[in-house]
């Protein structure tokens, strides 16, 4: 680009290039006035500097500014060079011990739960791995960017403020001193002066708006006409909206496009067109005109460039002050000073109020930098931070309303900094006392809801989206008003009072706004027609939800505060609902002879809200009193007498009804909105400060009054009065009314009041309410949570109500109440609770939801029957309530809850329609129970002097009185005893007689036997019962077990399992652990078994029967019926590559004859081992095609398979799979022409075949040459002399079925096009060829596999590995039957030609680079092609054992030549034996044919061990390929684990133990071989050390190593930038688990092109590493991503685990994470086993939103 710059601009660079920086600075000292000076100066140099045209060139530009600007400015601060000035600043300067770090995005930060003062104190890595914390329990997030590291800042933490590495910049910090006195008098003033022009210059250039005019003292003589178009960001365009707009206007290329349209991401704004004003305007109106259509359009301004040139230097003149104040805290001083001085305008007139005034006008990236800016400046600094403070104080209601209508990010608002100033305790107690900053916050929140009803009340019911937009914004004021509460004040100045209480009252006129809003009205007859908006209030709660809490808090450390607060609390209550009767009717009611006045109201036909903050914070209000000394000790001095209770319960009462009536089906006609707000009330989220406060608002309304006139105003809210006032409702009820919807609802209704009552007598376990402390509170809800089943730590934690540091308190109690299970290789650790804590159950615990309830309840009982307990679940044992709420007991036995009790009890006794349920009874045990329970624990307590006032138990024996003279209610619970009807509640109505009966004996205090007696005969009557349990059980079990296995069987029958998969995998997985046995069972035990050559052990022929799983039908595996095929998945893989760079550049012309020992790319096959007809697999597939074609045109989905590729699910196991093997008999036996006698010898034979071949070869080039002379070639073929007995001309007959022909050409045709990814084509050469590597591969990776776990070669391999092994080993070695016969032979003879040379074969690879084992393959399934036409007496048999014998052979060679190690020092003394003395001199022939290149090596033993070690995997392959090719069985001892198995390989592969011996009996032959070998030049080129060489055994491949820390791994990830836009972080950095490669995924600027679609990084990762298939960790979201092709890919559960044994996929949590090695260990295996991609089928099998997401894109 250089090149292309004009002759003029270079003119220029080098003027200015000339420039001296001494010369200049000193120009500047001589000046009188330095401000024009250097505005001169600037306005000079700086438009020739920066903005040159079109692109910018910023390294050059810094260069420039740096020599021409900034230079001369460091020059003139220290004085002298800057190269000595600086280092003398530093020198003097302090470090700070602060550390103060700028956090990056996705940098890790590490808060600690037990130090840190609030949640937003942060630690860098470095320091956080330096301090105490990290023993600490501690919370790891990443940072989104912005915000600093909090070490050195003693407010932050409770304890260790300090890192080691800040610890020591502490010992001088004692006094604070002025930094000003290390630095001199000139300094100090130079700095002073060019800071404050420099500073005021930026601020003015940034903050400028004309757009074509520079100001005065900057403006240039002549102006020349170049422009630019500036693109401004927004955050309502999308980026293709912005790209497609580019393109359109500005004529550049979509890459260009994106180009700009990150940068304006990332920047803020970015030029996208240069030029003369008209051609820049033209691009303006364009964009604007293409993005005005539906939202306001995209911000362009056509700029000046001397503009756009100033603006960049004040950039870099800000990072240029950021960087200077690093060297001495006396600058940072200096530019603090400088920037807050007030200017000439007065208020306001500094330039930091400038800057942040303008905040919301300036465009992202200058934003960004001052902001910096201010961090490293003003926040570093302890007495400008306060001044700073002040200002942001004094601006911040401008700030937030200029951040509300702005649309940028809060994280690009100065707004942002309040969490670095309000979070600081004493900064944020100074601004509430001396700038009032509470109620500036709240009135500032207010101000921007100004949409009321006509009451005042905020009203979100009918929100604009717009609306909708601000109020999202609004509620960041609600995060400062948290922040700025976070740390309760220790001590209380008279000032700090009357600041907070000013401030709690702006809070209350909040509260007021929303006491009462959205109310809604019960809809009947018509359904609501459009729901009404509900989540914006709900939102509001939610946000104020812990500033309530921490209100409290405050209120609670001061009781001269608290009583205050509860005053105007319930003054503003009073206003709110002073006049609560107003235009409702007084009634009377009355029961029992007790009356009460009170309004007719009813909540299903009058307005009710859920929303009642003022209520609900006296109601805690209420709860501190009673907790505070003044309740005890002056309780005259508490407002209690303004109160009126029944006031105070109304509104919440009303609330509580409304959720009853919900519950009974009253309110269906008002729709979701409802149920959804019901919900939320109770939710954790929210029920701290609504459901729960409402109970304890109704606590302390009862506790101040008579319970009976509650209970009947509670009956008259309920609507319940008339059905317990009047007597004998009940039957006229059932008799008259016979609409049974109503008679449902009022016993739902009857059921929830119950409910409640037993709410207000049982929840005292808030401290205040009862006499308990936090501890036992969530002990009781983590019993109660861990009664439904046993939980993960994660869902025991949202369970919980979190405080406002994200605490539950639940570790410090867990240990007491659960025992913890840890977790397998899946799965999660898990809490389980303690037996003993049991008995504290409450079955109406009022947090559980009625779900949980009833699970709850079974899980009890079931906890009950199996301890072989009675089932009654009775309320347990309560702590006392405090003195103020004490009275609320007495409700249990008031007369009208022992008429409501009586009343329900007698319905169950008569037991007539429907008038009553059993959960009434139920509760009315329940409470019953609680009674006794109260009395009992009233008579356990009492002292001498007092009289037990709770007389239950007296209450209940007496007999109801006159009119109704109803039996007692004793009377009535032992008449139930013995109802048929009521079998569940037995044991809870003995459970309450024997209480009663304890109860009783304890009044009269003296003992009686009949309570002996009776425990007697329950303790009879339960062992019965258990007997029948018992018996009972067991015969369930029997009865599932039969159910399961008759399940099983039919489910054999059918033809198309989709349904109960697991079960399938359940008997799969049987399978496999019974199979091969059968197979591998010996013949005798005793015997040798060889598995090849004429010595080969013969085996009967075995008949074999299969099932097709389609049809049903049985049929027998013979060569001359239908053919029967295995569902086979064919992958290419790279899993043994040893060189990843390597793939297929052009696989049309690929030649994959020989495999080179990388194994760079290999063609796996799995089976699921499932067996089908061929035919009834065609049709299976047919149809799947047909359905899927159909589907795709009526829903355009995606499947998990890609029916176009041939993909299906076998329709057993639903395994992908992509074509089909035929199932074979040993197909050896069928050629194998048995004539053992008089075979030849290696040398003999090798002589034949070479003829044979020569022989071929001929004839080959005979057809091959045009038949120009025909006469010439006759004679040359008399010539030709035919080996004896070689007709050439035979074509055997092929002995298959057409139907086993077919398939073999199928499956050969997949994996010739999966293998290379072609197109198939039959009849391409490369098909057999294909076919033989694939069967190496694969036998290669199952080796691997048992080698890494250390498993026997012949253990019991899972079925449907060996079946798919023999089958594809029995295949390859049928293919040739179908393929050309002259193909094969041409294949045969080259590949023997790599061994035994001969002439017509040059360029074939060097032994080096074949791998063996394939070639072995090769050969030994080609063979047949040639020995058919072989009629000389040469068997089968003896070609595969000289093949093997070669190859062997030249493996050992191999092997030798690449053994040379450093080890060879080590000598060893051991007597040499036969095998080492033999591969000395082998090694010694081999250094010879070397020229001497090869290294000596004195030690045999060293080599004979190299050569074993080297040569085992390839003999234990090879014992795989011929045990499946001829089905000899395996020897017994390779059938169990043990060390090494060589011998035994060595005889079953007919091989001498000592193998040099090959050698020797055929060295006549072997040492021309190797000769000729040796003679290559590849091999010279290698022992010279030009070039590398594979050696043996190979290593396993592993995925990389991961850490043990997964922080560290975030560290990695936060360094890594983005590889294609220079330096910027990647939003989604991705590690490759196979070659560790960091990848910058999901994001434009990584995509690429890949066989012409656009793809993410990791997609084209995988092609390039994995062939396709791809492993990774996204490290931001902690989770394992699976790739397969473009299509597929699926999550998995990565292998890092908290403490409490759970993943955290997304990393929400934030607890610490550590490597677990056995999962880790198995998505490696799954890797080793080529199951990657049926995992992913799996998983998007199981979820179909899988298959939705782009996964190419990633
Ligand atoms: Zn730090
Ligand atoms: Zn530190
Ligand atoms: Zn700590
Ligand atoms: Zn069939
Ligand atoms: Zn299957
Ligand atoms: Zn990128
Ligand atoms: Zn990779």
């Amino acid at each position: 680009m250089a090149s292309e710059l004009e002759p003029e601009v270079q003119a220029i660079d080098r003027s200015l290039l000339e420039c001296s920086a001494e010369e200049i600075a000193g120009k500047w000292l001589q000046a009188t006035d330095l401000t024009r000076e250097l505005y001169q100066h600037l306005a000079h140099y700086v438009p020739k500097i920066y903005c040159r045209g079109p692109n910018p060139f910023p390294q050059k530009e810094d260069m420039l500014a740096q020599h021409v600007l900034l230079g001369p400015m460091e020059w003139y601060l220290c004085g002298e060079d800057p190269a000595f000035g600086f280092p003398k600043l530093e020198q003097a300067n302090k470090p700070s011990h602060l550390c103060g770090r700028v956090f990056k995005v996705g940098e890790p930060t590490y808060s600690c739960r037990d130090c840190a003062v609030d949640p937003t104190c942060v630690l860098c890595m470095e320091c956080f791995l330096g301090s105490i914390h990290r023993d600490h329990r501690y919370r790891m997030t990443t940072s989104g960017g912005g915000g600093f590291c909090d070490c050195g800042d003693t407010e932050a933490w409770k304890e260790g403020p300090y890192c080691q590495k800040h610890e020591l910049n502490t010992s001088e910090i004692e006094e604070e001193e002025d930094p000003l006195v290390h630095l001199s008098e000139d300094v100090i003033a130079r700095t002073y002066n060019i800071f404050a022009i420099m500073f005021r210059y930026a601020v003015e250039i940034l903050t400028w708006e004309k757009e074509s005019e520079l100001p005065e003292d900057l403006a240039m003589v002549e102006k020349s006409d170049t422009y630019y178009c500036m693109l401004f960001n927004d955050e309502v365009h999308t980026y293709e909206q912005v790209i497609y707009t580019l393109q359109k206007a500005v004529n550049c290329t979509q890459k260009e496009a994106i180009g700009f349209a990150t940068t304006v991401d990332r920047d803020g704004r970015r030029s996208v067109r240069y030029g003369d004003f008209q051609y820049c305007e033209q691009a303006k109106s364009v964009i604007v005109r293409n993005t005005s259509r539906q939202t306001k359009p995209l911000k362009v301004q056509v700029m000046h460039s001397s503009i756009v040139a100033h603006q960049n230097f004040g950039l870099k003149l800000l990072s240029w002050l950021g960087s200077i104040i690093g060297y001495s805290d006396g600058l940072r001083r200096i530019l603090c000073q400088v920037g807050l001085q007030e200017g000439p305008d007065g208020e306001n007139s500094s330039l930091v109020d400038r800057l942040m005034l303008s905040d919301s006008k300036l465009w992202k990236g200058a934003r960004s930098v001052y902001h910096q800016l201010f961090m490293s400046s003003l926040l570093m600094d302890l007495k400008y931070k306060k001044l700073f403070a002040v200002r942001f104080a004094k601006n911040y209601e401008r700030l937030q309303s200029d951040y509300v209508t702005d649309d940028h990010d809060r994280e690009f608002s100065v707004a942002d900094l309040s969490v670095q100033i309000f979070t600081v305790p004493s900064l944020a107690r100074m601004l509430i006392t001396e700038e009032n900053l509470m109620s500036i916050i709240i009135k500032t929140f207010m101000d921007h809801l100004r949409h009321r009803d006509a009451q005042g009340r905020f009203q979100f019911e009918r929100y604009t989206a717009l609306q909708a937009f601000k109020f999202r914004r609004v509620q960041s004021l609600i995060l400062d008003l948290k922040y700025v509460l976070i740390s309760k004040p220790t001590e209380w100045s008279e000032e700090l009072r009357q600041k907070f209480l000013e401030g709690f009252d702006a809070f209350l006129e909040l509260l007021k706004c929303m006491q009462g809003m959205d109310p809604i009205t019960r809809q009947v007859g018509q359904h609501i027609e459009m729901e009404p908006e509900w989540e914006a209030a709900f939102t509001l709660q939610m946000k104020l939800t812990h500033v309530i809490s921490m209100m409290l808090d405050w209120c609670a450390s001061d009781e001269k505060v608290l009583i205050e607060a509860y005053k105007k609390c319930l003054a503003v209550l009073m206003q709110c609902h002073g006049g609560y009767t107003d235009g409702e009717q007084p009634i009377t009611l009355s029961i029992c002879g007790h009356s009460v006045e009170t309004i007719r109201y009813c909540v299903s036909q009058e307005k009710v809200s859920i929303h009642l903050p003022v209520s609900r914070l006296l109601a805690g209000l209420h709860v501190l009193l009673s907790k505070s000394e003044v309740a005890y000790k002056f309780p005259e001095l508490l407002p209690l007498s303004e109160l009126s209770p029944p006031m105070l319960i109304e509104h919440p009462l009303r609330c509580l009804v409304l959720c009853a009536q919900v519950h009974a089906g009253m309110w269906r006609r008002n729709g979701f909105s409802l149920v959804n707000q019901i919900y939320y009330y109770h939710n954790v989220k929210c029920r701290r400060e609504m459901f729960d406060k409402d109970v304890v608002m109704l606590q302390t309304g009862v506790s101040m009054m008579d319970p009976n006139h509650f209970l009947m105003i509670m009956l008259s809210r309920f609507e319940l009065y008339q059905i317990f006032s009047t007597p004998d409702y009940g039957k006229r009820f059932s008799s008259e009314i016979t609409h049974k919807d109503v008679v449902q609802q009022n016993n739902t209704l009857i059921e929830e009041m119950l409910y409640l009552i037993i709410m207000l007598v049982g929840e005292r376990f808030s401290p205040g309410v009862g006499q308990v402390n936090a501890t036992d509170e969530i002990k009781r809800e983590i019993i109660h949570q861990l009664s439904i089943k046993p939980m993960a730590h994660s869902e025991l934690v949202k369970s919980l109500p979190e405080d406002e540091n994200k605490e539950t308190g639940m570790e410090s109690v867990i240990e007491a109440v659960a025992h913890f299970k840890k977790p397998g290789l899946t799965g999660r650790g898990m809490y389980e609770l303690k037996p003993e804590c049991a008995k504290e159950f409450n079955l109406y615990f009022y947090h559980f939801s009625r779900a949980e309830q009833s699970k709850a309840e079974e899980a009890q009982r079931k906890l009950k029957r199996q301890n072989r307990e009675d089932t009654a679940l009775p309320p347990p044992v309560l702590p006392p309530f405090c003195p103020l709420f004490a009275s609320l007991v007495n409700i249990l036995q008031s007369d009208v809850m022992l008429c409501i009790m009586g009343t329900i009890l007698q319905w169950a006794v008569e037991h007539n329609g429907y008038a009553w349920s059993e959960s009434m009874l139920q509760r009315v045990l329940h409470l019953i129970g609680m009674a006794l329970q109260e009395e009992k624990q009233h008579l356990e307590n009492v002292t001498e002097e007092h009289v037990v006032t709770f007389t239950f138990t007296q209450k209940i024996s007496k007999p109801g009185e006159a009119p109704k003279n109803s039996p007692s209610i004793l009377a009535m619970l032992e008449t139930l005893q013995n109802a048929p009807y009521l079998e569940v509640h037995k044991d809870m109505i003995r459970w309450i007689l024997k209480t009663f009966n304890a109860v009783k004996k304890m009044r009269e205090s003296s003992p009686t036997s009949p309570v002996a007696e009776t425990e007697g005969t329950i303790m009879e009557e339960t062992s019965r019962d258990k007997d029948k349990a018992e018996r009972k059980r067991k015969a369930e079990i029997a009865r599932l077990r039969r159910e399961k296995i008759m399940a099983q069987m039919s489910e054999m029958q059918r033809h198309f399992i989709d349904e109960n998969k697991e079960l399938f995998q359940q008997t799969l997985e049987l399978d496999a652990s019974t199979s091969a046995v059968l197979d591998n069972s010996p013949v005798a035990s005793d015997m040798t078994l060889t598995a090849l050559g004429p010595a080969q052990t013969q085996v009967p022929e075995q008949r074999q029967f299969v099932t097709c799983i389609l049809c049903q039908e049985e049929q027998e595996v013979k060569v001359e019926s239908r053919a029967m095929v295995l569902a086979a998945f064919v992958q290419r893989s790279t899993v043994l590559s040893k060189n990843r760079s390597k793939f297929i550049q052009d696989p049309e012309k690929y030649d994959p004859l020989f495999m080179h020992p990388d194994l760079s790319c290999g063609t796996h096959t799995s089976s699921c081992g499932h067996i089908m007809h061929a035919h009834c697999w065609q049709r299976y597939f047919d149809s799947v095609q047909a359905k899927e074609q159909r589907r795709q045109q009526r829903l355009r989905l995606h499947t998990s398979y890609d029916v176009e590729n041939g993909e299906f699910l076998c329709p057993l196991c639903e395994c992908l799979s992509n074509t089909v093997i035929p199932l074979l008999l040993p197909p050896r036996n069928i050629f194998n022409k048995l004539n053992f006698s008089d075979q030849p010898n290696l040398t003999q034979w090798i002589r034949t075949i070479s003829q044979q071949i020569k022989a071929l070869q001929f004839l080959r080039k005979e057809e091959s040459t045009p038949n120009n002379a025909s006469t010439k070639n006759s004679e040359n073929v008399d010539e030709l002399q035919l080996p004896e007995g070689f007709r050439p001309d035979f074509r055997p007959k092929n002995p298959y079925s057409e139907s086993i022909k077919e398939m073999l050409t199928t499956f050969g045709t997949a994996t010739y096009k999966v293998g290379l990814k072609v197109h198939p084509n039959e009849e391409d050469p490369r098909v057999p060829i294909m076919c033989w590597g694939s069967c190496a591969y694969t036998i290669q990776s199952i080796e691997r596999i048992l080698s890494d776990e250390d498993k026997p070669l012949f253990g019991p391999l899972p079925c449907r590995l060996d079946d798919c092994l023999r089958s594809l080993t029995r295949f390859a070695a049928a293919h040739w039957t179908v393929a050309s016969v002259s193909v094969v032979q041409g294949h045969f003879c080259k590949l023997f030609a790599s061994l035994v040379p001969n002439d017509s074969h040059e360029e074939l690879p060097c032994i080096l680079d074949i791998d063996m084992f394939h070639l072995l393959v090769g050969l030994v399934l080609a063979f047949p092609a040639l020995q058919c036409q072989d009629f000389s007496g040469i068997s089968l048999g003896t070609g595969d054992l000289h093949i093997f014998h070669l190859v062997t052979m030249a493996h050992i060679i191999q092997i030798l030549l690449t053994s040379c190690t450093e080890e060879n020092g080590m000598d060893q003394e051991n007597p040499t034996c036969e095998e080492e003395s033999a591969v000395l001199a082998l090694y010694k022939t081999l250094h010879q044919y070397t020229g001497s290149a090869l290294k000596e090596i004195p030690s045999g033993w060293h080599l004979w061990r190299s050569v074993r070690a080297g040569i085992m995997p390839f003999l234990k392959c090879s014992a795989l390929f011929f045990h499946y090719l001829n089905g000899v069985p395996s020897p017994p001892d390779i059938q169990v684990p043990g060390t090494s198995h060589f011998e035994h390989l060595c005889n079953y592969l007919s091989l001498p133990n000592n193998l040099i011996c090959l050698f020797q009996e055929n060295s006549e032959i072997m040492n021309s071989l190797i000769e000729s070998w040796c003679r290559n030049s590849e091999v010279k080129r290698y022992l010279e050390g030009e070039r590398d060489a594979i050696r043996y055994p190979r290593e396993s491949n592993k995925l990389i190593n991961l850490p043990e820390d997964y922080s560290s791994l975030i560290n990695q990830a936060s360094n890594f930038s983005c590889p294609k836009s220079g330096g910027d972080k990647s939003r989604a950095p991705t590690l490759c688990l196979v070659c560790g490669s960091l990848l910058c995924s999901q994001s434009y600027c990584c995509q690429t092109e890949l066989e012409g679609e656009d793809v993410g990084a990791c997609t084209a990762h995988t092609y390039s590493c994995g062939s396709g298939v791809g492993i990774f960790l996204r490290v931001r979201e902690c989770q394992v991503l699976f790739l397969a092709g473009k299509t597929k890919g699926c999550f998995y559960s990565p292998p890092y685990l908290d403490d409490y044994g759970e993943t955290d996929q997304g990393l929400r949590r934030g607890n610490p994470l550590h490597l677990c090695k056995e999962r880790f260990k198995k998505i490696q295996k799954l890797w080793h086993q080529h199951s990657v991609t049926e995992e992913i089928g799996h998983a998007q099998e199981a979820n179909q939103t899988l298959v939705g997401i782009d996964w190419q894109h990633l």
